[in-house]
């Protein structure tokens, strides 16, 4: 295989993939321009891997008009910083093609980055099928023992036997203090949110969407309350807080599931 074809920046991107470091899932980019390797990027704290590699090709005095993005994860929309998202950030410095990994899981960026992109002009590509699947495998080894999200806004679908069923919630991308979420079994359909001191917890109820929210702290909290699927708990200790909807739940086997998980949403508030 030539050193330059698309094939040979894919994997690159998934090396650089690998040496991410932080919470959330590993993340690597190639910037490429023919048969040039113009820089190289991976997930840190606070600092997206698209980012990265643009950020090194620019501070080398490198343009970047025409070139060629190649990122494991599709590039953000929305991020907690006053910094641009990715997607933006891509479109502005005049590159023209981005290979993508995967789309983001993540409910409200999953084909929003692509779509944005798209709008801006962007050509788009996807990796190839074997290389999607290396990408999945080794974030799937990452959601075996997914522990934590990152706010503002997140999607995360985890065990919650594993772990004391302890979720962890970071503010930001910038922000690394969290709150600890932490979720036990109620069978099929449904679960307990518990809170653990600083942290108290209440269930919003009624309310469907996060946007009906208006102050968190108005509810009355508490240490435990049952959670159906399609409600929002919230949980809210000194530094803020977290609202939390409860997507699906499977119980596991005992109640005839194949599998035992907790699917949620979540939106971080500075309230
Ligand atoms: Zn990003």
């Amino acid at each position: 295989m030539p050193e330059s074809s698309p094939t040979h920046y894919m994997r690159l991107a998934i090396e650089q993939m690998r040496l991410s470091t932080g919470k959330g899932p590993k993340v690597g980019a190639v910037l490429a321009n023919d048969d040039q390797l113009l820089a190289v990027g991976h997930k840190a704290p606070g600092v997206h891997a698209e980012r990265a590699a643009i950020e090194t090709a620019l501070s080398e005095g490198k343009s970047l008009k025409d070139a060629s993005l190649f990122t494991t994860l599709e590039p953000c929309v929305s991020i907690a910083s006053q910094k641009e998202p990715c997607a933006q950030l891509i479109s502005r410095v005049g590159i023209r093609n981005v290979f993508i990994g995967r789309f983001d899981p993540n409910p409200h960026i999953h084909r929003a980055g692509w779509r944005a992109l798209r709008d801006a002009g962007v050509s788009l590509h996807d990796f190839t099928a074997d290389l999607r699947k290396e990408i999945d495998t080794i974030n799937e080894q990452f959601i075996e023992h997914f522990i934590a999200g990152t706010g503002p806004t997140g999607g995360a679908k985890f065990d919650y036997q594993l772990n004391g069923g302890k979720f962890e919630i970071q503010l930001s991308d910038s922000d690394e203090r969290s709150i600890v979420t932490q979720w036990t079994n109620r069978g099929a359909g449904s679960i307990h949110a518990y809170a653990v001191q600083p942290v108290r917890v209440a269930l919003a109820r009624y309310a469907s969407k996060f946007s009906e929210i208006d102050d968190p702290r108005a509810f009355d909290f508490t240490y435990t309350v049952p959670v159906n699927v399609a409600e929002i708990a919230v949980f809210t200790s000194d530094i803020g807080s977290v609202l939390v909807k409860v997507l699906e739940v499977e119980a596991g086997a005992s109640n005839g599931a194949a599998q035992r998980f907790v699917k949620i949403e979540f939106e971080v508030r500075y309230q």
